[in-house]
């Protein structure tokens, strides 16, 4: 199996999706109207190619339910439903601060599904630590691109 940890802010949105397209009068932060549907085609293309299944990484998880974003995510274009979001960490026992690379590492340890063969990151600024290596950084004013895909999709064919 492979893996894309999906953020979505400042990756299926951005500085000139905003520029764009208005925000429209009274539409809440989590909605349709943050995410931009040709980045979406583009996560479509990436798991089209490389037959990956999609994890949310971003902090939305923290504010709906995995029906809830898949639903807003459909609404987009996505194609194939989002299976899971990683863990919420935020300090270990010692204290030490967690990154988004922790959650994602303690998701794969946690799973228990097919094996894992190989994964990526999306990611535009979260820390990632360990996981720096597997991540394909999108530039937040321009979100995920077609190059982005490319390497995304090099990695997990590796
Ligand atoms: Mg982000």
């Amino acid at each position: 199996m492979r893996v894309v940890f999906l953020d979505i802010d400042g990756v299926l949105n951005s500085d000139r999706f905003f520029a764009e397209h208005p925000w429209p009068d009274g539409a809440s932060w989590w909605s349709a109207a943050a995410i931009d549907p040709a980045a979406v085609q583009r996560v479509n293309a990436l798991v089209a190619q490389t037959d990956a299944v999609v994890v949310l990484s971003s902090s939305w998880r923290k504010r709906a339910s995995l029906d809830e974003l898949n639903e807003l995510l459909a609404s987009r274009g996505l194609a194939r439903p989002v299976i899971d979001v990683t863990q919420s960490l935020y300090r270990s026992v010692d204290g030490v601060r967690l990154t988004r690379g922790d959650e994602i590492l303690a998701w794969l340890a946690a799973w228990s599904g097919p094996m894992v063969e190989a994964f990526v990151a999306l990611e535009d600024e979260e820390a990632l630590g360990a996981v720096e290596p597997r991540c394909v950084r999108v530039d937040s004013l321009i979100g995920l691109t077609e190059g982005d895909v490319e390497r995304a999709s090099r990695m997990l064919l590796g």
